[in-house]
């Protein structure tokens, strides 16, 4: 028991998943801290919104003071997580005293995994975090304004950009860079051979979006050619420099970018905890989303491998598995604490989708019914305006994704940095 004599619930992670679970406790007779290393929720869906000047920081990171203001006991810190000591049920933190906990939700998310390519984490620009995209969208700038001070550059690759990965992040960022080259920053700069820049996806599987039907997938890689995107699968990316990437194939691209959106593997913590990992280094959980073993921790979002009981598969990592997830670690302590009874976990899959560009995008529902184009775009538009917590933020969402929707102005394409 916490100080206050009321049991405390720490979560860690202030994303989809944490989030979820703080709301859904915000009537419990509980003390609730929710620690994260940002002040701020990121809303990855549209980080390459972000990184493509179409949308500003403040519509893809949320305050999450501001997200728990009408939280009466909750309490946020930013910290970053240093250790977890499952049998001491207490967690370490830099910069901040140990807290104990009570019940402990883990949604500590994912991160890049580069599968060890050479010079990638050191070179490639990942798609993962709000620094991420801003350090890209600052970098494409910069080599349009270099280009535009000296043309020679141009054949050299600086404009050309590689991006890896054949699923929603790596489709969707090739789409945005795509219209973002063809549309405002040709009109920019007016003296740069905008058409000589390509934009080429590298998938290593056979296809784009395996987890789409076929007619779905034909569907992504013409919308991608119809934007200039230059798709090639069945290579892999083996080895990047700051100008030129090779592939497995012996081919040799020229390209000062290389966007990475291959990849994900659990938060490097969790291979602290001494259990035995599933694939992608996520923490395997049962039915009602504790650990084995611990049925005070609760293991949600992308960091968790969560079995569907429905079809015995372990669900993706996508916000809506991780907000429900969340919430039903919330709403589940909430009943143990008032000594209610408990269900496990039964996701609810509101379809597979992705946007390609304007107007272009893919929706697969559960039985097979599938959609494209502007209808699948809004689909996508309702079902993600349902991952942000509250109806204000709802409402400021449908405005920034109206405007930049109907005014397609990239007000966001300004690089600031210290004078
Ligand atoms: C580019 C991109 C596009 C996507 N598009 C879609 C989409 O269209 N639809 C969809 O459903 N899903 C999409 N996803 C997936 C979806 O965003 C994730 O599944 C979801 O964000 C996972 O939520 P989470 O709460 O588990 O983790 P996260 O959102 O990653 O949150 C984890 C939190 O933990 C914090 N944290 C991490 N380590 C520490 C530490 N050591 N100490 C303190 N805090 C820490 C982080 O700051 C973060 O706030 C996309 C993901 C990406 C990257």
């Amino acid at each position: 028991m916490s100080a206050t004599e009321r049991p405390r619930v720490l979560i860690l992670g202030g994303g989809f998943a944490g989030v979820g679970a703080a709301q859904k406790l915000k009537d419990a007779d509980a003390e609730v801290v929710l620690v994260d290393r940002h002040d701020y929720h990121t809303f990855q869906p549209l980080l390459y919104q972000l990184a493509t000047g179409l949308l500003d920081t403040t519509a893809v990171g949320h305050s999450l003071r501001d997200l728990l203001e009408r939280h009466g006991r909750a309490t946020i810190h930013q910290a970053s997580v240093t250790a977890v000591d499952l049998d001491a049920r207490e967690v370490a933190f830099e910069g901040l005293a140990p807290i104990s906990y009570d019940y402990l939700v883990f949604g500590l998310g994912a991160e890049v995994n580069f599968f060890g390519t050479e010079g990638a984490a050191e070179h490639a620009f990942p798609m993962y975090t709000l620094p991420h995209a801003v350090r890209l969208k600052d970098h494409l700038l910069q080599l349009w304004e270099a280009a535009d001070r000296d043309s020679s550059l141009v054949a050299d690759g600086a404009l050309n950009v590689v991006v890896v990965g054949g699923g929603p992040t790596g489709v969707e960022t090739a789409g945005a860079i795509a219209e973002l080259y063809r549309g405002d920053l040709a009109k920019d700069y007016r003296n740069v051979a905008e058409e000589d820049a390509r934009i080429t996806l590298v998938e290593a599987g056979p296809e784009l979006f395996p987890m789409f039907k076929p007619k779905l997938r034909e569907y992504a890689d013409k919308a991608l050619t119809d934007r200039g995107v230059e798709v090639k699968t069945g290579t892999a990316v083996a080895s990047v420099d700051p100008t030129r990437v090779e592939l497995k194939s012996g081919e040799r691209l020229k390209a000062h970018t290389l966007v990475w959106g291959a990849g994900l593997q659990g938060n490097p913590l969790v291979q602290s905890l001494g259990l035995e990992l599933q694939r992608g280094n996520r923490i395997g959980v049962g039915p009602d989303l504790t650990l084995p073993g611990h049925p005070e921790v609760y293991v949600v979002g992308d960091v968790a491998a969560i079995t569907d009981s429905k079809t015995g598969e372990v669900l993706p990592q996508l916000g809506s598995v991780a907000l429900q997830s969340g919430e039903h670690a919330g709403e589940t302590i909430a009943a143990r604490i008032a000594g209610k009874e408990t269900k496990p976990f039964a996701y609810k899959d509101k379809g597979t989708m992705a946007t390609i560009g304007r107007g272009a995008a893919v929706v697969q529902f559960l039985r097979g019914r599938t959609m494209t184009g502007a209808k699948a775009q809004a689909a996508w538009g309702v079902v993600h305006l349902a991952l942000l917590p509250t109806n204000e933020d709802r409402a400021k969402a449908v405005v920034d994704w109206a405007g930049a929707a109907f005014t397609h102005q990239r007000v966001g394409r300004i690089t600031v940095e210290a004078d």
